[in-house]
């Protein structure tokens, strides 16, 4: 579920200014495409449209085969999960900020995301994990253990389609490669759009394209782009 196409996609903030000047791809259901680019190149606008944060001026999205613009904004929140580059949590308990992925969710199951994310330490220590906020005066969480929430927010919402947007590249080189690979097993086997500025940080994607000033340059598998290169 959740294949995605963007087909001849154009679009511009200001009308003075494309951003994207006809974009087209598609991420199939279960796959992962990579977009890569210069920072200002359009890529995170790409998941913005996804959202319909904004409307295209010409071209189509869809997910599922369905034009995103007869979609709600609250349905497509409800099949996207993200994990931005900085996760901004809520001043709350990490089961809070995890639960924020599925309200519904009971404590076990938060509890089990969490040790998928492997960050059930902080709510392992029963009832102080549940009980102590995050912030200010409260508990104080590394860049890594921040995008673990996001990750076990991600794994509790299990959406059909996850958006990682730059999701590491805050990090250092050893907790990257640690959430790296909390990451690969949550894209495992869901259609999964990364948003990166490096080529190797996308090594596994399936498709990878390069956006150039809103247009796609280049694209094609990691091995495929690094002959080219
Ligand atoms: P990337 O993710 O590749 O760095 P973005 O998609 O964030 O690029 O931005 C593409 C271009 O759109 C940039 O020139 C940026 O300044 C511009 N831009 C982004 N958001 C807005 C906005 N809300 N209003 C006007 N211009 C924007
Ligand atoms: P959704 O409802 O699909 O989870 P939102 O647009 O409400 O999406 O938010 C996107 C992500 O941003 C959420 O998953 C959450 O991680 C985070 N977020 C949104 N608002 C806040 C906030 N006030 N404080 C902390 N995180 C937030």
């Amino acid at each position: 579920r959740g294949a995605i196409s963007f087909k001849d996609v154009h679009f511009a903030y200001d009308p003075a200014r494309p951003i994207l000047n006809g974009i087209s791809f598609d991420v199939p259901a279960g796959k992962t495409v990579a977009v890569v680019g210069p920072s200002g190149a359009g890529k995170s606008t790409l998941s913005r449209l996804l959202y319909r944060f904004y409307d295209i001026q010409s071209g189509s999205i869809s997910v599922d085969g369905q034009d995103i613009r007869n979609v709600t904004q609250k349905s497509l929140r409800a099949v996207i999960g993200m994990v931005p580059q900085d996760t901004v949590l809520f001043n709350d308990t990490v089961a809070y900020n995890i639960r924020y992925g599925k309200p519904a969710a009971n404590d076990t199951e938060v509890k089990t995301a969490a040790e998928i994310a492997q960050i059930a330490h902080f709510i392992d220590m029963l009832p102080e994990g549940f009980d102590t906020k995050v912030g200010e005066r409260g508990l104080k969480l590394s860049g890594g253990e921040k995008q673990r929430v996001a990750i076990a927010r991600t794994v509790l919402k299990a959406p059909p389609i996850l958006i990682l947007d730059e999701a590491t590249s805050a990090l250092d080189t050893t907790t990257e490669r640690e959430i790296q690979a909390a990451l690969d097993v949550v894209s495992q086997d869901r259609t999964t759009l990364v948003i990166a500025h490096r080529l190797s940080t996308v090594i596994g994607a399936d498709e990878i394209i390069v956006l150039k000033s809103g247009e796609i340059a280049e694209r094609g598998t990691h091995s495929d782009l690094l002959q080219k290169n």
